[in-house]
């Protein structure tokens, strides 16, 4: 079923012309830190990190080797091959005082509680230095599609480049259905490098016919996929200028001072850090506070109106049938214009199975040139529990035809037949030792076998095969080409 979900993916993706990025499993955390933002929870609270060895670097075996290894430590720090921070910093200042202590003990002084006391300190001083980098399991694949994209000079590719990728992503959740702390995402993104003479209002129409085909390419996937309960949310989030989004903060901010009492701690917490979370708010009591808000809709600058105006006539003209949810917001500033969700089916309060939105300010913030991006990830683990509830999830697990022999001659013909037919593309199977018919034909219908191809001495010699229909009983005798182009149509009938 994995494999059916992410093979339909290829297809319908392939057929809106992206094609497959493959990012690493883990990238620098500073990557994450940046594009994700340090204050997020994903990043503060739940990614899944390590400081790597530094490869020059091998702590010591015996004591006396501490000196040589503390200097060397410095030489590396000072040259910036070792993480300047700040905990590095103290750590090796640490490090050397405890160290020369130590030693003017060890040489000054008979070997007293104080020498031990110092040479406990600087060895977890050095333990605890970050000496090679710091690396963090992805815990999405947005950054680093972006990472890529500036590495490799993507910006001179026909623009805009849109990538697909799947794979395993990691954050540190509290699991619960639907809610795992390595989970798998089907994500896409479509990024455009500005050129010369673009940007501004005049892009608006093909931003938004671009933001309309993504949602519209998700959408035909999931239909293809026949998932049930399908519902699309969309939202504007303006832009982070003062005209729009900024204003628009500033504006919620004061409406939630005023209600502040009869909000929970959480939301209160947020008013302050990010307002525009406590409209993600699921408390029962807050919902009805929350519905007395000002709304981003009422606060769009003309640009961003125009954009979400026009990215809901081109949803329209492409028959992709959407709600508006004005709480539907990100945090974070390069987030732009459209977001949205959906949910599907079955899957209890965990229903949200993609998210997706308009970031075009991410490259640049990452280091490369003004461009353009829009994308979305999908949920795949929920993907697939929305499928099975709903009894979508059914794979095709049988063969085509189970090949019954008899007889050593046999074996050589039920050999070659086997090989026909997987040539002609065709699930056969050939088991491995002879079998009297009687087990082969109950073998064959466990296996879920269409067809029995029955091979005795007397159908080799003949050249005339028999080939029995399971659901029926019923036969019929074929030679082998013959065999081969028939087993074929019934595959293709069905499907
Ligand atoms: P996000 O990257 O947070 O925008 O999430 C996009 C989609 O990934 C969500 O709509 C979920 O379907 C899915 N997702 C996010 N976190 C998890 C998780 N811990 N376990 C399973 N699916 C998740």
């Amino acid at each position: 079923m994995w494999n059916r979900v992410e093979q339909t993916a290829r297809e319908v993706f392939g057929t809106f012309g992206f094609g497959e990025i493959r990012p690493p499993i883990f990238e620098p955390t500073e990557l994450f830190a940046r594009a994700v933002g340090g204050e997020t929870d994903i990043v503060s609270k739940e990614m899944y990190s390590f400081t790597d060895r530094h490869e020059k670097l091998e702590l010591p075996k015996v004591m006396g080797d501490y000196g040589g290894f503390i200097e060397k430590v410095e030489k590396l720090y000072d040259s910036g091959e070792i993480p300047r921070t700040n905990n590095n910093d103290l750590l090796l200042t640490r490090a050397k005082t405890h160290w020369k202590q130590y030693v003017e003990h060890a040489t000054t002084g008979p070997f007293v509680a104080e020498g031990f006391e110092n040479l406990f300190r600087m060895v977890i001083a050095v333990n605890a230095l970050q000496l090679g980098p710091e690396l963090s399991l992805r815990p999405e694949a947005t950054a680093s599609v972006c990472r890529a994209y500036i590495e490799h000079n993507m910006h001179a590719w026909p623009q805009p480049v849109k990538l697909y990728y799947t794979g395993p992503m990691f954050r540190r959740e509290r699991p619960q259905k639907g809610r795992y702390r390595q989970f798998y995402q089907i994500g896409a993104e479509v990024l455009e490098t500005l050129q010369q003479g673009q940007g501004g209002a005049k892009d608006i129409p093909k931003d938004a016919a671009v933001d309309a085909e993504v949602i519209e390419m998700v959408m035909a996937f999931f239909g293809r996929l026949e998932l049930q309960g399908v519902q699309l949310e969309i939202n504007s989030i303006g832009h982070n200028a003062p005209d729009c989004r900024r204003g628009y903060v500033e504006k919620l901010k004061a409406a939630l001072v005023e209600v502040k009492d009869k909000l929970g701690e959480d939301s209160r917490r947020r008013i302050e850090t990010n307002p525009l979370r406590v409209l993600d708010s699921k408390l029962e009591h807050e919902q009805a506070i929350i519905a007395t808000l000002p709304r981003i809709g009422d606060h769009l600058c003309d640009d961003c109106a125009k954009h979400y105006r026009e990215l809901k006539r081109q949803l329209n003209l492409r028959e992709v049938k959407y709600e508006e949810n004005w709480r539907l917001v990100r945090g974070l500033d390069y987030y732009m214009r459209t977001t949205f969700e959906i949910t599907a089916q079955g899957l209890g309060s965990q229903n949200a199975v993609c998210g997706g939105g308009r970031y075009d300010g991410l490259v640049e913030l990452l280091g490369g040139p003004p461009t353009k991006g829009i994308g979305f990830a999908i949920g795949e683990d929920r993907l697939m529990l929305s499928l099975q509830e709903a009894g979508k999830g059914g794979v095709a697990q049988g063969r085509d035809v189970y090949i019954a022999w008899m007889g050593e001659k046999a074996q050589a013909t039920a050999i070659a037949a086997a090989r026909k037919l997987r040539d002609a593309g065709l699930r056969a199977e050939l088991p491995p030792v002879e079998q009297k018919l009687g087990k082969a034909l109950g073998q064959a219908d466990k296996l879920g076998a269409r067809y029995a191809l029955i091979l005795g001495e007397d159908e080799v010699v003949s050249g005339q095969w028999t080939l029995k229909t399971l659901a029926d009983g019923s036969q019929k005798k074929m030679g082998e080409a013959e065999l081969v182009e028939f087993l074929k149509g019934a595959r293709a009938l069905s499907g």
